[in-house]
């Protein structure tokens, strides 16, 4: 485990984008942050997305610079695999409660030659694929993991003791427990992000029942090059799909699922994975079923006019069922809003469903923080204090405040790096001289 200090500047909590770079802008002023991120590695749900819109810049590529300037940065202590206890105030300040959870590997000494790995049976879905392919019970979380470490997933281990025999560096450890670890801080930055919205949500779209109907982020996965196939391939049978769509709203702006709101990224993305589709399979026919098309961002609405150049079909429809046929192929049954409310059963052979985003995480009494009614973290002030939450000395970002794209995360974080600063030098919080803590 990276050494951890007793005292801190700050701590931010969820290590996405949002909070790397709240802990980057906190760090570069000259604060000791400590950077708290639930999983094995840290870039949240960017690193594994395919391109961004609207400039199709492959997305990894901007996140693992990022990634790798928060594992290096002096002031910057970064805890991985580490759940969140509860944050309590204290003498003015902030105690923080966490618990590291075992890796079965001792960090210090591993050197992420990735041996166990290979010695392992690929028995597990992946999680970073959506469970599109399969991962050993002991694993590296995927090629641009910060850090570059195994865990061991005991649910799948079958204590054969190959990882262990195969190891150079003998850092396999079978008997790790979890750890407690307790810091004070001057300031909280919250950035747990976000979840998409369950693929079950509305029955009637078959999500998580047929096969071929998919979430837009396992979709992210098998358009990227180092994705589960390296090809977009449609789940069911490896074939290459013929005819695709999406339906948009399948987890937004409905009452129903108790998400009433627009979740603002899912006819960008929708759009984006279009013309993506369309530069891999020429041949293959878009089509995205939508009530409206929201480009709100800089360059989007272009990035629209783009996609329809690009022979991505927009058709206002609203989708009222999907059913499975033969040979797993999907039939809609749409109502078509420009022809008059007609009502027709259209096939695909692949469908996403552009789900809506909802709260990566909810404080559940944890962290003395209120909610906003859809359950992200209420800000003070949206008009004028967007990285306040409800109480002193804790600042938001990212999409736990709401849906958001990645600029507008970025923008927040760097907000919230700043007010966290000024809080510090009002109430005159200096985290004790210590060395700074290196980090896995
Ligand atoms: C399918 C899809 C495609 C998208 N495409 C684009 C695009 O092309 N361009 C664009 O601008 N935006 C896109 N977005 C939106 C983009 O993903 C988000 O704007 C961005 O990921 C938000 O970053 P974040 O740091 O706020 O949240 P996240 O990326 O969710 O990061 C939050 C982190 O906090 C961690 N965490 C949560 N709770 C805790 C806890 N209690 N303790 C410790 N750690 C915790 C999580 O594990 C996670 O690592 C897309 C979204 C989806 C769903």
């Amino acid at each position: 485990m990276a050494k951890i200090k007793q005292r801190y500047d700050g701590v931010v909590i969820g290590a996405g984008i949002a909070g790397m770079q709240a802990s980057l802008d906190l760090a570069g002023q000259g604060f000791d942050v400590l950077l708290v991120e639930r999983q094995p590695s840290i870039g949240g749900i960017m690193v594994g997305l395919n391109k961004v819109f609207p400039t199709l810049d492959c997305s990894s590529c901007i996140c693992t610079p990022r990634m790798a300037e928060v594992a290096h940065h002096e002031r910057i202590t970064l805890l991985t695999y580490t759940e969140l206890d509860k944050i309590e105030r204290h003498n003015g300040a902030f105690r923080v409660s966490l618990t590291k959870k075992p890796r079965y590997v001792v960090e210090e000494d591993c050197i992420g030659c990735g041996k166990c790995e290979l010695a392992c049976q690929p028995l597990a879905p992946h999680e970073f694929d959506y469970g599109l392919g399969a991962r050993a019970a002991i694993y590296i979380p995927h090629g641009n993991a910060i850090p570059q470490l195994p865990v061991l997933d005991p649910d799948y281990c079958i204590f054969d003791g190959n990882c262990a025999r195969v190891c150079p560096t003998n850092c396999i450890d079978f008997t790790q427990q979890p750890e407690p670890v307790q810091v004070e801080a001057g300031t909280i930055i919250l950035t747990t992000g976000l979840k998409t919205t369950p693929m079950d949500a509305k029955k009637e779209y078959g999500g998580g029942k047929y096969l071929n109907v998919m979430n837009p982020l396992a979709m992210e996965r098998i358009q990227s090059s180092n994705g589960p196939y390296g090809h977009i391939l449609r789940p069911s049978d490896g074939k290459i799909p013929k005819s695709i769509a999406y339906v948009q709203c399948a987890g937004s702006r409905d009452k129903s699922i108790g998400v009433p709101y627009c979740s603002r990224v899912c006819c960008m993305y929708a759009l984006k994975h279009g013309v993506m589709i369309k530069h891999e399979l020429q041949d293959a026919e878009v089509t995205i079923y939508y009530m409206d098309i929201r480009a709100f961002g800089k360059g989007y609405e272009q990035f629209y006019r783009r996609a329809l150049a690009e022979g991505v079909r927009c058709v206002k429809a609203k989708v009222a069922r999907i059913t499975e046929v033969d040979n797993h192929d999907l039939v809609l049954r749409v109502e078509l809003i420009d022809e008059g409310g007609r009502v027709a059963d259209i096939r695909h052979d692949l469908v996403v469903l552009s789900q809506g985003l909802i709260p990566g995480w909810k404080p559940d009494g944890t962290v003395p923080v209120e909610l906003d009614s859809d359950g992200f973290l209420k800000v003070r002030d949206m008009a004028v204090r967007s990285a306040y939450s409800s109480t002193d000395g804790i600042f938001v970002a990212g999409v736990a405040t709401g849906p958001k794209d990645i600029p507008d995360a970025i923008v927040e974080a760097g907000a919230a790096a700043m007010e966290a600063a000024m809080y510090l030098d009002r109430i005159g919080w200096r985290a004790a001289a210590e060395p700074v803590g290196a980090g896995a």
